[in-house]
C-alpha cells in the first residue's frame, strides 16, 4: 500500500472509452493524436528516476532520515498510551501518568518540527530535480533533428514541454513529498504493530487487504472513466459554443431543432460519463472506509483473546488498535494522490521519451541514405556541391510524391524550380534543407547526407528561407546570436545594415533593446529583416527559397526584395519559383511534374525546346 505501483500504460491509453472516439479523448487529455515522439518504457522511466535521485542523493538521504525520525516521533503517542494503561493497571500513581503524558506532548512537538523540516527538505529536493528535468528537456528538444520535430508535429513537443513538465513538477514539488511522508508514516505504523505483537501485525495487514483490492478495482477503471468525462465535457462545450457563435447561420437555415437535438445528445453523454465516475467513487470510498475499520476490529478481537491467555498486555492491544486507526490518515493521503502519481508518471514517460527521439537511432533516416563512411564520425562535407540521386520520398507511408530525382546543383548557381501545384516542389525544398531525408536515394552536400548534419553545421551549409519570421523574446542581440553565437557587435551591426534594418540604429538601447511584448514591437517587415540578418550571420553557402511563403505584402515587397538580393549575393540559390520572372533570371530552370524532373536547362534552352516550360512561359506572357 505504501509504495504506489508503477503506472500501467492504461493510464494514458484511451482505447477503452465508452463514449467518445479515442482521438477526441486523447485530445481532451492533452495527448498527442499522431504517433509522434516516442514515449519512454517503464524500465527507462525507472532508470531516469533513479538517476535524478542519485544526482541529489544527499538531499534525498536527508529527506528519508528526517521523515523516518518524524514518523518515529509520531509512534510515541499510542505506545505511551498503552504504557499508561498498563502502568495504571499495575497500580501506578498520578505522577507516572503525568510524566508519560508530558512525554507524549514532547513527542508530538518533536514530530511537528521534524515533519516541517522534512517537508522543507522534500520541497527543495523536488524543486531542484524539476529544474534538472526542465534543463534536460530543453537540451534534448534543441538536439532533436528537424526531421523528427517536423514528423511529430510541434504540438506534441509543446505539450510535453508545458503540460507534461508542469505535471511532473507538481508531483516533484508538492505531491511527491506528501506521499513520501505518508508512505513512511504508514510503514512505521505497520512496523510498530508488528513489533508490539507479530500476530496483531498480521491481523492488521490482512484486514487491510480490502483497501488494496478496492483501490485496484477503482484505478483500473478510473483513468478511462475520467478521460471519457473530460472528452464529453469538451464536446458539450464545443457544441454550445459553435451554436452560439453560428446563431445567425442556425437561424438562416432553420437548424434550431437539429442543434437542440445535438446538444441534448451531448448532455446525455455527459450525464452518462458523470454517473459512471460517480459510481466508481461510490464503490471506492465506502469500501475503503469499511476497510479501515476491519483491521482495528480484527486486532481488538484477536488481541482480546491474546490478553485473555496472558500473551499480550492490554496496553499493547490498545496501542496496536490506535496505530491501525491512525493509519487511515497516511493511507488517505496516498489514495488521494495515487491517480495523480499515475498520470504524472505517464507525463514523465513522455518527457523522457524525448531522450529516445534525440538519440541518433531514432532519427527517421533510412540506413541506405547514410554512407558507411560517415556513420562512424560526425560527417564533414567535402565541398558545397549539392547532389540528388535516385530520390524517392513519401509522406508517412503514402504513395511516393518524389519519384526518382537526379540533380546536381553547382556552387554559386541559381536554380529555379517550377511546375504545377502538387508537383513536389515544396517537398523537394524540405529535403534540400535537411528537414526530411529521402525514402530511398541520397540528398547530399559535399558527399554528406544533408539530413544527417548536426544543426550547427547544417545552418552553415543550407538555410531554408520562408515567410515564418519568428522574433524570439529577448533583445535584438539575442535574436541575432541564434544564428552565430560567436558574432561580435560589429558583425551583428553589419548584418543588420546589409538587410537595410536602419530602424535598429534608433532603438533606445541599441542591440540590447528587448523585442516583443514589453519591449520594441517589430512589424512584419522588421521581423523579416531580422530573419534575413540571421541568414547573413549564419552565412550558409546555399539558400533554399520557398517563394510562395517568402512573398511579402506589396507595400514591403520592394524593400524586402532589396534586402533579399543582398542576402542572396554570392550564394547558391535554389528558388521554388511561383513567379516565372524568377525562373527567367535564374542560371538554370528545373521543371517538375508529378514528382519527376521533366526538363532542365537555361530559360532560353527550355523555351527553344518548346516543352512544358515553353508552354508555361507563353501562357504567362499571354502570347
Ligand atoms: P508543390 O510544392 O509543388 O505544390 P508539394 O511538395 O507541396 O508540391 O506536394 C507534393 C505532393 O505531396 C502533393 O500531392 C501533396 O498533396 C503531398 N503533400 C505535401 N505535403 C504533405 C504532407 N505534409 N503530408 C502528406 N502529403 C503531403
Amino acid at each position: 500500500m505504501s509504495a504506489p505501483a508503477a503506472p500501467p500504460p492504461a493510464a494514458t491509453t484511451p482505447a477503452a472509452l465508452p463514449t467518445q472516439s479515442a482521438a477526441a479523448s486523447a485530445e481532451a487529455a492533452g495527448l498527442p493524436l499522431a504517433a509522434g515522439l516516442p514515449v519512454a518504457g517503464a524500465a527507462r522511466v525507472r532508470r531516469a528516476a533513479v538517476r535524478l535521485v542519485l544526482m541529489d542523493r544527499r538531499a534525498f538521504a536527508a529527506m528519508i532520515v528526517l521523515n523516518g525520525l518524524a514518523a518515529a516521533a509520531g509512534l510515541l503517542g499510542p505506545w505511551l498510551l498503552g504504557r499508561i494503561i498498563d502502568q495504571v493497571r499495575a497500580g501506578a500513581g498520578v505522577g507516572t501518568v503525568d510524566r508519560l503524558a508530558l512525554v507524549i506532548l514532547a513527542g508530538a512537538l518533536a514530530q511537528l518540527l521534524l515533519a516541517r523540516y522534512a517537508r522543507f527538505v522534500g520541497h527543495r529536493f523536488g524543486e531542484r530535480t524539476l529544474t534538472r528535468v526542465r534543463e534536460q528537456f530543453v537540451d534534448r528538444a534543441l538536439a532533436l533533428p528537424a526531421s523528427v520535430v517536423e514528423r511529430a508535429g510541434t504540438g506534441d513537443l509543446t505539450a510535453r514541454g508545458t503540460a507534461d513538465v508542469a505535471e511532473v513538477g507538481t508531483t516533484l514539488r508538492d505531491i511527491g513529498p506528501e506521499v513520501f511522508i505518508a508512505a513512511v508514516q504508514a510503514l512505521f505504523m505497520i512496523g510498530a504493530v508488528f513489533l508490539l505483537d507479530p500476530l496483531l501485525g498480521l491481523c492488521g495487514v490482512s484486514g487491510m487487504l480490502g483497501i488494496w483490492f478496492a483501490t485496484r478495482w477503482y484505478l483500473r477503471r478510473a483513468s478511462s472513466g475520467y478521460l471519457a468525462e473530460g472528452a464529453a465535457n469538451s464536446a458539450l462545450a464545443e457544441i454550445i459554443a459553435a451554436t452560439a457563435s453560428g446563431a445567425r447561420t442556425v437561424e438562416a437555415f432553420g437548424l434550431q431543432r437539429q442543434r437542440v437535438a445535438a446538444s441534448r445528445d451531448a448532455i446525455e453523454v455527459c450525464r452518462r460519463t458523470r454517473f459512471h465516475t460517480l459510481y466508481l467513487r461510490t464503490v471506492l470510498f465506502p469500501s475503503v472506509d469499511v476497510s479501515y475499520i476491519v483491521p482495528v476490529v480484527a486486532v481488538l478481537v484477536v488481541g482480546g483473546v491474546l490478553y485473555d491467555h496472558g500473551v499480550s498486555s492490554l496496553g499493547a492491544v490498545i496501542a496496536a488498535a490506535l496505530y491501525l486507526r491512525q493509519l487511515n490518515q497516511p493511507l488517505d493521503t496516498i489514495l488521494m494522490w495515487v491517480e495523480q502519481l499515475q498520470s504524472s508518471s505517464a507525463s514523465f514517460a513522455r518527457v523522457e521519451g524525448l531522450g529516445l527521439a534525440a538519440e541518433p537511432s531514432a532519427v527517421a533516416v533510412p540506413a541506405a541514405a547514410v554512407p558507411t563512411a560517415v556513420q562512424a564520425h560526425a560527417p564533414v562535407p567535402a565541398d558545397d556541391r549539392i547532389d540528388l540521386s535516385g530520390v524517392h520520398y513519401a509522406y508517412d507511408g503514402g504513395a511516393d510524391v518524389l519519384r526518382g530525382l537526379d540533380l546536381t546543383v553547382r556552387p554559386g548557381e541559381r536554380l529555379a524550380v517550377v511546375g504545377p501545384s502538387g508537383a513536389g516542389k515544396s517537398t523537394l525544398s524540405r529535403l534540400l534543407a535537411g528537414v526530411d531525408a529521402p525514402r530511398t536515394g541520397t540528398v547530399t552536400v559535399g558527399g554528406v547526407p544533408i539530413a544527417e548534419l548536426d544543426p550547427e553545421r547544417l545552418r552553415r551549409q543550407v538555410v531554408l528561407v520562408t515567410q515564418e519570421h519568428h522574433v524570439f523574446l529577448g533583445t535584438v542581440r539575442d535574436n541575432l546570436l541564434i544564428a552565430a553565437p560567436a558574432a561580435t557587435d560589429g558583425e551583428l551591426r553589419a548584418a543588420l545594415a546589409a538587410v537595410g534594418a536602419d530602424w535598429t540604429d534608433d532603438l533606445p538601447d541599441g542591440l540590447d533593446t528587448p523585442l516583443g511584448s514589453g519591449g520594441h514591437r517589430t512589424d512584419g517587415s522588421q521581423a523579416q529583416q531580422l530573419a534575413l540578418a540571421r541568414v547573413v550571420l549564419a552565412d550558409p553557402h546555399t539558400l533554399v527559397l520557398d517563394e510562395a511563403t517568402a512573398l511579402l505584402d506589396p507595400t514591403t515587397a520592394r524593400h524586402a526584395e532589396r534586402a533579399l538580393a543582398s542576402v542572396l549575393a554570392g550564394r547558391t540559390v535554389i528558388a521554388i519559383a511561383h513567379r516565372l520572372h524568377t525562373a527567367h533570371d535564374a542560371d538554370r530552370v528545373a521543371v517538375m511534374e508529378e514528382g519527376r524532373l521533366t526538363e532542365l536547362g537555361t530559360h532560353d534552352e527550355l523555351v527553344a525546346a518548346d516543352g512544358a516550360y515553353a508552354a508555361l512561359w507563353r501562357s504567362w506572357h499571354g502570347d
